[in-house]
C-alpha cells in the first residue's frame, strides 16, 4: 500500500513540484545528493578527500529508455573522469555506474560498449569503475558484462546483495585475487523465491558472505551503515589480517558521517558513495518505493549524524 503510494508519487510531476518546493526539501536533498552539476560533485569530493575519505561518484539516472539518453550518461561519466583527474582527485575518487542508465534494459551490447568506454576513461584517469547492482532480473546480465569488462579492466568492481539467496555462491565465484567486490544488503523489493525477507535472515547472509570475501583472495568493500555489520567487519579484518590496502568500508553520502570519520581516523579505508545530478527526485522516491523501510532510513539520517 505505502509502496504503491510512493511509486505513484514518483511519477507525478505535480507531487514532484510539491516536494521540490516544500520548505525542508532542499535540506533533505542537500544532505543526500552532492548537487545537480558536475562541479558540485567535484566540490563535495574535494571536501571528503581532504577529510581522508575515498569516494565513489554516481551520476543520478537509471532505467534509460533511449540510446541517446544512454550516450548522454556515458558522456557525463567521461567528462567527470577527465575533471577528476585534472583536479588531482584520482585515484581517491572512482565512479559507480548503473548499467540500466547505459541501455541495459533494451540493448545489453550497447550497455557493455558504454561501460567499456567509461572503464577505458577511468583507466586513463588512473582510477576504477564499480558496476552498481540493480534488481534481481538484471543480476545475470550485470555479472556477464562484468566478466567481459574484467578481461581488459580487471579492477572493475562488482556489487553483490546479501538478501539474494544466490549471493553466497556468487561471493565464492568472485573471491579471487584482484577482484573488487562491494557487499551490500540490497535495496530492491524482491520476491521470496529469490531473496531472504526478514532482517535476521539478511543479516545472517551478510555475515556469511562477508566471511567468504574476507577469507578469500579478493578486495572486499563492505557497504553498510549497520553498527553490528561494521563491528563484525572490523573483527574479520583483525582475524584475517587485512590492512587498509586490502579491504574497505563504504557508506552513502550524508549517512552516518561521524562513523565514516571515526573509521577513517582508526586507519581504515572508508569510501563515501556520492550521488549527484538533477534527477534527485526520482532517486529519492524510487529508493523509498523500492524499500519503504528507507523512509525510516532517510528520516533517521536527518535526525542523527552518528
Ligand atoms: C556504498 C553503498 C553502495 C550501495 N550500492 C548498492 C547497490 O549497488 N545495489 C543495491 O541494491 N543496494 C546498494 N546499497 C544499498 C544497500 O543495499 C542497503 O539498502 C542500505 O545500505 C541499507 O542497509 P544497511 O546495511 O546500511 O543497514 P540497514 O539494514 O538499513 O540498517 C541497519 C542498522 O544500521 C543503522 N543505520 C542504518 N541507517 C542509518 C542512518 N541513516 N543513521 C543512523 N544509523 C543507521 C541502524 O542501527 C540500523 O538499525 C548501497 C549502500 C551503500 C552504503
Amino acid at each position: 500500500m505505502l509502496r504503491s503510494v510512493i511509486l505513484a508519487a514518483s511519477r507525478s510531476s505535480q507531487v514532484e513540484r510539491l516536494v521540490a518546493t516544500a520548505p525542508y526539501t532542499r535540506d533533505v536533498v542537500r544532505r543526500f545528493v552532492a548537487g545537480a552539476a558536475t562541479d558540485d560533485a567535484l566540490r563535495a569530493t574535494r571536501v571528503l578527500v581532504d577529510d581522508g575519505l575515498a569516494v565513489t561518484l554516481d551520476h543520478l539516472g537509471e532505467d534509460t529508455v533511449t540510446p541517446e539518453q544512454a550516450t548522454a550518461t556515458r558522456d557525463e561519466y567521461l567528462r567527470l573522469l577527465k575533471m577528476l583527474a585534472g583536479a588531482g582527485l584520482t585515484p581517491a575518487a572512482e565512479v559507480s555506474v548503473k548499467l540500466s542508465a547505459l541501455g541495459q534494459m533494451f540493448d545489453e551490447q550497447l550497455a557493455y560498449d558504454n561501460a567499456r568506454a567509461i572503464c577505458a576513461a577511468a583507466d586513463a584517469a588512473g582510477t576504477t569503475v564499480t558496476l552498481d547492482m540493480e534488481d534481481h532480473t538484471t543480476t545475470d546480465s550485470t555479472l556477464e558484462v562484468l566478466g567481459r569488462l574484467r578481461k581488459d579492466f580487471p579492477s572493475t568492481g562488482a556489487v553483490l546483495q546479501a538478501y539474494l539467496r544466490r549471493t553466497e555462491s556468487d561471493c565464492r565465484e568472485l573471491a579471487y585475487a584482484g577482484s573488487r567486490v562491494r557487499l551490500c544488503k540490497g535495496a530492491y523489493k524482491e520476491p521470496e523465491s529469490v531473496a531472504y525477507q526478514s532482517t535476521r535472515e539478511v543479516d545472517r547472509s551478510y555475515v556469511r558472505c562477508m566471511n567468504i570475501l574476507m577469507s578469500g583472495d579478493g578486495y572486499p568493500m563492505l557497504a553498510t551503515h549497520d553498527p553490528r555489520m561494521i563491528a563484525i567487519g572490523e573483527d574479520r579484518a583483525r582475524w584475517f589480517d587485512r590492512g587498509p590496502e586490502r579491504f574497505e568500508f563504504q557508506m552513502l553520502y550524508g549517512i552516518r558521517p561521524e562513523e565514516q570519520a571515526r573509521l577513517a581516523g582508526e586507519g581504515y579505508t572508508v569510501r563515501t558513495y556520492v550521488p549527484y545530478g538533477d534527477q534527485w527526485y526520482g532517486y529519492l522516491m524510487r529508493r523509498l518505493a523500492e524499500r519503504p523501510a528507507n523512509l525510516v532510513f532517510f528520516g533517521r539520517a536527518l535526525v542523527s549524524r552518528k
